[in-house]
C-alpha cells in the first residue's frame, strides 16, 4: 500500500551526499513523529453517505469528493469518533447533523481521506527534494 515514486538524485562529494542523506533522515524522522496538519489542499476526501431510506437530502447532497481545505470550513463539527464505527487514521465522522441542527436524527456518514499514504509520501519526498537540490 501507498508509497510513491519520485526519484531523487543526490549529487556532490561523498561528504555533501552524506550531509544530504542525514538531513533527509532527520526530516523523515520528524514527520514520522509529528505528521502533518490535516485538511490541506493536496487532500481528497470522499464524503460517504449511507444510501437508504433514512438518508437526508443534506447528507445526500454532500456525497462525493471534497478538497481537504473545505472540511473544517463547511463541516466544522467533523471529528475522529464515529457513533457506529471504529475509524481508521484516514477516516473522520462529518457530524453533519450537529453542524446543521435543523436535520433530524443522527448523521451516519463517513469521510475518507483517499490515497492517504501516497499523499503523505509525496509530501515527504517534496521536503527531501528541497534538501537535496
Ligand atoms: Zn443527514
Ligand atoms: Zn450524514
Amino acid at each position: 500500500m501507498g508509497g510513491c515514486c519520485i526519484p531523487i538524485t543526490f549529487r556532490g562529494t561523498p561528504r555533501e551526499i552524506l550531509a544530504q542523506l542525514i538531513a533527509a533522515k532527520e526530516v523523515t524522522s520528524m514527520r514520522k513523529e509529528e505528521g502533518w496538519h490535516i485538511y490541506q489542499p493536496d487532500e481528497d476526501w470522499t464524503y460517504i453517505p449511507i444510501y437508504d431510506e433514512r438518508l437526508c437530502p443534506t447528507c445526500e447532497s454532500f456525497g462525493g469528493i471534497w478538497n481537504g481545505t473545505l472540511i473544517p470550513v463547511q463541516l466544522p463539527d467533523t471529528n475522529s469518533e464515529h457513533p457506529n464505527e471504529r475509524l481508521a487514521n484516514n477516516e473522520r465522522y462529518p457530524n453533519t447533523h450537529v453542524t446543521f441542527p435543523h436535520l433530524r436524527g443522527q448523521c451516519r456518514c463517513l469521510l475518507h481521506f483517499d490515497d492517504y499514504l501516497r499523499t503523505l509520501a509525496e509530501r515527504l519526498m517534496a521536503e527531501i527534494e528541497v534538501i537535496v537540490l
